[in-house]
């Protein structure tokens, strides 16, 4: 784009976009709307009006606790009432939140609380033990701020201190003066679940959520209104919650959250009592609730809109949900680094019924402020035509450009995010992820996807789950290994998925190597962990049935 020297300048005012306006708006116009928190054996409620009261509470005793300019304040907890506070009085104050991951390995959680310098710690009773364990390599921590009943005695000898939430804020006064802040400043704080090496930070701003928010409210994003309550099932910890609790506080959204509740029968319950519209989660969490509402069924007849996204969803998973229980789910792509929508799988104009499922098993139509472009192996620019293959690159306003204190060259290129993702996109925008680069299976010269493999073994009657990596093969490089679960009650075998598969894809693409295991490994964001079961492979800890490979190689 060119700039034409000495542009008129626009007169309009420069207002700074803010999570403080996102509060102060959220909290008085949408006071009435509410945050339900399940207690496990039922909810607690609290009207935005109320969290907008403790989260000024919250800010007051922060302050008192030292807390100034942008430094971090963590949290580390699941997601409840509490956690919503922190997310708007942090950085409201001017303040950075950044959420720790709970399902994190010990010494990545240490990394990055000490990356970011974190102050305070806002942390769940009951996740307190886990947090526990690393404190001691974290010398930034001046304060731990304790939310429910815990055991605080797993703190003993940390030279830090241990404040219970509602005893810190009992006293506070119930408005805070929010800060005005350049709305580049950073306000909240995120790391990637980082698959190789230590995580790495990403930095959102003011300005970023905002711009965010609106697109997740937008009639191709997620659909968010005054009328809505929406299920957060992805964890506050990932990405944001992608963006839904800021976006819910824009629009007056009412807010379910399912704190550690997790498990598909708590999750069919809170379905059933408090009634959501829209819901957010990985493919995982909505594959083990498919198999409990098949075989218990309750009424989930609330939701209009069930956005999964966070790895690709298989196409089986999406009509059993529609055909069996009436859920619509809409398909979506993001990253962590991407704040993280980036597209959304709204249909176009007249596009109904069986028509629509080649659109709804695409990532959907990548948005316009999240600028595209596809790159081949050679750095050849890839055309939109549907079919060509190349990584997705993308740049735009809630994009990062770098990492926080991490320098990481081959991630950014020319003012570009290089996703690591590899897909087509159609001339009208649609994107088809078919795989990560380092996913991809190279067999002889040839790509495989292992994503494909999966949704096509996926839609097998007696499969729950099936995860499929590259593995080393002398003759073509690398070759496919299949890994499933079957379904409880079914059985099947290695021939009969075999031939199942040979009506779906290429006969050079079927895997030789099968083994049958008892869960699928998964990242601590509920991601197929291909890592791990590569390495099982190469320690022999698969039982693994091998078969003719493509041109009689076995
Ligand atoms: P994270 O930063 O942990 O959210 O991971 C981002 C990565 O998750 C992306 O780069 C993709 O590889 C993957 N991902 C997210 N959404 C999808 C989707 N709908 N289909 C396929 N992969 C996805």
């Amino acid at each position: 784009m060119t700039r034409v020297e000495a542009q008129m300048r626009s007169t309009m005012q420069d207002v700074p976009l803010s999570i403080a306006s996102i509060v102060r708006y959220g909290t008085t116009v949408h006071g009435s709307s509410e945050v339900v928190t399940s207690t496990g054996d039922g909810v607690r409620r609290a009207t935005f009006a109320d969290v907008g009261r403790r989260a000024a509470q919250l800010a007051n005793a922060l302050r008192g606790l030292g807390v100034t300019g942008d430094q971090r304040v963590g949290t580390f907890m699941w997601n409840n009432q509490e956690h919503l506070e922190a997310y708007l009085a942090v950085p409201a104050m001017g303040a950075v939140l950044h959420t720790l991951n709970v399902r994190l390995f010990p010494d990545q959680l240490a990394y990055i609380i000490d990356h970011a310098e974190d102050v305070v710690v806002l942390a769940d009773g009951s996740a307190l033990p886990l947090l526990a364990k690393v404190l001691a390599q974290c010398p930034s921590v001046r304060h731990v701020v304790v939310n429910g009943a815990a055991d605080i005695s797993v703190l003993d000898g940390l030279d830090l201190l241990v404040h219970a939430w509602e005893d810190l804020i009992a006293d506070q006064p119930d408005t805070f003066d929010w800060v005005e802040v350049d709305e580049h400043d950073a306000a909240a704080m995120c790391y990637t679940s980082g698959t190789t090496g230590n995580p790495k930070g990403v930095a959102y701003s003011h300005r970023s959520i905002y711009l965010h928010s609106m697109q997740v409210c937008m009639g191709d994003g997620f659909t968010l209104n005054a009328r809505d309550t929406v299920l957060v099932v992805v964890p506050m910890f990932h990405a944001m919650a992608w963006g839904l609790p800021y976006a819910a506080m824009m629009v007056g959204t009412s807010m379910v959250m399912p704190d550690r509740f997790l498990t598909p029968e708590p999750l069919a319950q809170l379905i059933e009592s408090q009634r959501p519209t829209i819901a957010g989660a990985v493919p995982t969490i909505w594959t083990a609730l498919l198999a409990h509402l098949d075989a218990q069924p309750s009424d989930v007849s609330s939701l209009r809109n069930v956005v999964v996204g966070g790895s690709a969803c298989p196409p089986a998973l999406m009509k059993a949900f529609e055909e069996r229980h009436g859920l619509h789910i809409i398909h979506a792509w993001g990253m962590t680094e991407t704040s993280p929508l980036g597209s959304v799988c709204q249909l176009p104009r007249g596009v109904d019924g069986e028509e629509a499922w080649p659109y709804r098993i695409t990532q959907g139509r990548l948005t316009c402020a999240v600028q595209h472009r596809l790159v081949g192996p050679d750095g050849s620019f890839v055309p939109h035509d549907g079919t060509s293959v190349g990584e997705l690159q993308v740049r735009g306003p809630w994009v990062t450009a770098s990492y926080y204190h991490d320098d990481d060259p081959e991630k950014f290129h020319d003012g570009w995010l290089r996703t690591g993702d590899v897909g087509s996109i159609s001339a009208d925008g649609f994107l088809t992820l078919t795989d990560r680069s380092k996913d991809v299976i190279k067999s002889g010269g040839e790509w495989i996807s292992s994503v494909e493999l999966e949704n096509a073994l996926m839609a097998h009657p007696a499969v729950a789950e099936a995860s499929v990596v590259g593995v080393p093969d002398e003759r073509w490089g690398e070759r496919p290994l299949a890994s499933v679960v079957v379904r409880e009650g079914e059985t099947v075998d290695v021939e009969q998925l075999r031939a199942f598969l040979a009506e779906r894809v290429a006969s050079w693409q079927l895997p030789e190597r099968w083994a049958f295991i008892d869960e699928v490994p998964k990242t601590s964001v509920g991601k197929f962990d291909k890592k791990v079961l590569r390495k099982r492979y190469a320690d022999g800890a698969l039982a693994v049935q091998t078969m003719a490979g493509p041109g009689g190689s076995g």
